[in-house]
């Protein structure tokens, strides 16, 4: 019997829980996906949504408090299960992560080459003379200028952009196969952020570097992602190709996202803002966790959670709603009308 082809990366049912005083909060319930070489999925939310703290458990940096169940499976090697040792083997070097803020990240005491050849000194036992030929190579790579002179510098002597750019350097010095970006741009400014976005395309097509990008923002997700899961609550709210979401999004929640974006072709529509904050994850209701802020809740959101499942109007599209996509949409153009009317 033939057997399926493994993939790149395959995450399974990855919850992640915390002890805290007020008893243990779920963080994350049971977020699934599949990723090949050169793909991107974007996972989008709002903040306390679980986008960091499910790539934190994917890499195996939950705080000591947190506790990471199902699998992370990195070419049929679980990391979650896997010896401390075995995972640093692998952490850094085939599976990398770009942090949101470089300056926490990057150590200040240190230059930017000791911190780069560092790396490949551990991971590819090369000497220092030729770990610093390769990392000035990196730095040439995402078009740090001077990079042979810049490489003395210490952290604080960077701009914003110019760090970030040395972060991504750092990730890909080994050449990972699978790249986890957590807001890599969000403390930047637009023009920044397009360049270290057009960078890491470059770097995907001449690397075939898979990523998976955590964002807020659906302008990035857009311009990059293959795939996308919109997170609410720790939950999936819905799965599917960034076509599907962007042009047919058959959840609340993610029409929601779309339509609070302005857009340069609205005219005079009015965005629809979703009203409220984000749900407290200690106190969660039974049913579907978006229920408190939904436009379009009915009576039995609140009790039933409703099942994650791929949607009646096309299987690549799973979603987790007890409405169907038409209602959404004619729900959603209520809304717009409505609000267009008390503008
Ligand atoms: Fe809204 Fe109910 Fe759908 Fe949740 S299940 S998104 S509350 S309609």
């Amino acid at each position: 019997m033939a057997t399926a082809p493994m993939h790149l990366m395959e995450v399974k049912q990855l919850g992640v829980k915390f002890k805290t005083p007020d008893g243990l909060v779920s963080a994350v319930n049971g977020i699934s996906f599949t990723l090949d070489r050169g793909e991107t999925l974007g996972i989008v939310g709002e903040s306390g949504s679980g986008k960091s703290q499910s790539v934190l458990a994917m890499m195996g940096l939950l705080a000591t408090n947190g506790q990471a169940t199902g699998q992370v499976l990195y070419l049929g090697q679980d990391l979650i299960s896997m010896p401390k040792a075995d995972l640093n083997r692998i952490r850094g070097n085939r599976v990398a992560m770009i942090f949101q803020d470089p300056m926490t990240s990057l150590n200040p005491y240190l230059t930017v080459e000791r911190q780069m050849t560092e790396v490949l000194e551990f991971h590819k036992g090369m000497s220092r003379k030729d770990a610093r030929v390769k990392a000035v190579q990196a730095l040439d790579a995402v078009k740090m200028p001077e990079a042979a002179r810049r490489i003395g510098m210490y952290p604080h002597e960077f701009s914003g952009g110019m760090r970030q750019r040395v972060m991504i350097a750092m990730a890909l010095l080994c050449e990972p196969d699978v790249l986890i970006a957590d807001e890599p741009t969000t403390a930047l400014d637009v023009t920044v952020q397009a360049q270290i976005l057009i960078l890491m395309r470059e770097l995907q097509r001449d690397f075939g570097t898979a990523i998976v990008m955590i964002t807020h923002d659906l302008g990035v997700v857009a311009g990059l992602c293959d795939e996308v899961m919109v997170l609410y609550g720790g939950q999936v709210m819905e799965q599917a190709n960034a076509d599907a979401i962007f042009y047919r999004p058959s959840h609340p929640y993610t029409a929601g996202l779309l339509a609070a974006v302005p857009r340069l072709e609205g005219g005079d529509a009015p965005m629809l803002a979703i009203p409220g904050a984000p749900p407290n994850m200690a106190k969660l209701p039974a049913g579907c966790p978006f229920t408190e802020r939904c436009a379009m809740a009915l009576p039995k959101c609140g009790t039933e959670r409703p099942p994650f499942a791929p949607a009646a109007h096309d299987a690549q599209v799973l979603r987790a709603c007890h409405l169907g996509i038409d209602d959404v949409t004619r729900n959603l153009e209520r809304l717009k009308m409505e609000q267009g009317a008390r503008a």
